[in-house]
């Protein structure tokens, strides 16, 4: 018989989300009829605007037509990559330099072969879980801190530093997970930070995956909404984006990589010939539907479109750290970015997690999730309906 890839047995039992699924079913099992309010996850809820649509229908039609069909697009449309580079970048990036993907979070999977097993890796603490649990698979030894593992930093970011890590920590020569708008703390990393960050990851050897999944929802113009806004850090830096958070496309599929070519490893090797070459190894290009999607988002009625959801999200957001502070709950986030991160001194997440279900039939998402530094905390997610998220809102009231 085959062996398991022993990275498995290193991977933390029950990933976040289906173990929220799994508690969510044993509540209303045990309580038939309850109308249970996500607040929990990160998933989109509301329609993909007109123009973004017709998009997609396009893409979907031209397939169907001799003179418009299209096959294989590799790394990308070109026109695409294109438009993202002149939308989101000024045009300072070369169509060699964009990557179409399926998506952030395939991407952030996949970028670990550029390194391989061992490569160190540093998370802000709390943080999207994917980059931990990726890095296990991919081999980097990990978990908690204080498990007996090795090889991945955990970087607190919390009230106390404002919710930026102290970067005198970040160990030299590793891959840094930097998620800006911070999911799930809510937290921007300003002009100045990010420029410590590239300054510090230069002085270290340190390549940045920077996150900027939640840029469309910064509102704040003096906010970076992308770490190539910072000299230097095409040196330190691949950036991965998605159109899924601000054009509604998580059930699309849809996103990209820059990796600039001034980006090299250790010994002088192209970083972006080495992504080309895996891309074009184990992945196909993203859907010729969903890049139409993606050019339509891009025009300037999608761009607005693109406002008109995020707004929306945002309005969200706004109710639901009303609603929290009117309680005297302490919250960060939700001004520029999707989540509220809500303290609750002393208390352990899961415990909070359960008494928000069962007092308000609401689902959030436990902070220890995220992190040990995400303990005593709950993330409130502002995707939902409008009717559901005031709904929500007026049962956390049943908290006082
Ligand atoms: N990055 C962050 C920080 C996220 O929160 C998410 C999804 O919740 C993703 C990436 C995933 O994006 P995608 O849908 O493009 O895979």
């Amino acid at each position: 018989m085959i062996k398991r890839n022993p990275c498995m047995a290193n991977i933390r039992a029950g990933y976040l989300f289906p173990e929220i699924a799994r508690r969510r079913r044993e509540f209303a099992a045990a309580h038939p009829g309850a109308k249970i309010i996500s607040l929990g996850v990160g998933n989109t809820t509301e329609p993909i605007l007109p123009h973004i649509d017709g998009g997609l229908v396009k893409g979907a039609r031209d397939l169907g037509a001799a003179e418009t069909y299209s096959g294989y697009s590799d790394d990308g449309l070109p026109e695409l990559r294109e438009k993202i580079s002149a939308v989101f970048y000024r045009g300072q990036f070369g169509l060699d330099e964009v990557f179409i993907s399926d998506g952030a979070k395939c991407d952030i999977g996949r970028l670990q072969l550029l390194f391989g097993a061992g490569t160190p890796a540093a998370v802000q603490d709390p943080s999207y879980p994917v980059y931990v649990d990726g890095s296990v698979l991919a081999g980097a030894a990990g978990g908690w801190e204080g498990s007996g593992y090795r090889g991945i930093s955990y970087l607190p970011c919390t009230a106390e530093n404002n919710y930026f890590p102290d970067l005198s920590k970040l160990p030299a020569n590793c891959l840094f997970y930097f998620c800006s708008p911070n999911n799930p703390t809510g937290a921007v990393a300003d002009h100045e930070q990010l420029a410590a960050l590239v300054q510090a990851a230069i002085q270290k050897g340190v390549i940045v995956i920077f996150d900027a999944a939640y840029a469309e929802y910064i509102r704040d113009p003096g906010l970076p909404k992308s770490i190539y806004e910072i000299a230097g850090a095409k040196q330190c830096a691949i950036e991965v984006n998605s159109f899924s958070k601000p054009a509604g496309f998580t059930g699309v599929r849809l996103g990209w990589s820059v990796v600039p070519k001034e980006l090299k490893y250790a010994g002088g090797e192209s970083v972006n010939a080495d992504w080309n070459r895996i891309c074009g190894t184990i992945f196909n290009g993203a859907s010729n539907i969903a890049q139409a999607g993606g050019l339509a988002a891009l025009d300037s009625e999608g761009l607005k479109e693109i406002r008109e959801l995020t707004d929306f999200y945002l309005g969200n957001a706004k109710l639901i750290r009303t609603a929290l502070r009117g309680l005297g709950i302490v919250c960060t986030g939700g001004d520029n970015s999707p989540y509220i991160w809500a303290q609750f001194p002393g208390r352990d997440s899961w415990e909070v997690f359960a008494e928000i279900l069962e007092k308000c039939q609401v689902l959030t998402t436990p902070g220890s999730g995220f992190g040990p530094a995400g303990e005593s905390f709950v993330r409130f997610s502002a995707f939902g309906h409008r009717a559901d998220v005031e709904e929500a809102c007026g049962r956390l009231g049943r908290l006082k």
